[in-house]
């Protein structure tokens, strides 16, 4: 099951929850209110390693 956020604008508290459907709004556990759904958690900046393949072109082995 996937990994949402969702951000209280109320009480400014951040939690996740485990949904199968990526819900607009969820119960904050802080203050009650509907907290709204944050942005994907998913972002693509893990490591800067170049996505480049230097590989010798024409491998000629026999
Ligand atoms: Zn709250």
């Amino acid at each position: 099951m996937p990994l949402y956020e969702y951000r209280c604008q109320m009480c400014e508290e951040t939690f996740e929850k485990l949904q199968r459907q990526p819900e607009q709004e969820a119960p904050c556990p802080h203050c009650g209110k509907p907290a709204k759904r944050a942005v994907s958690i998913f972002s693509g900046s893990a490591d800067g390693n170049g996505g480049g393949c230097s590989s010798p072109s024409g491998s000629g082995f026999g």
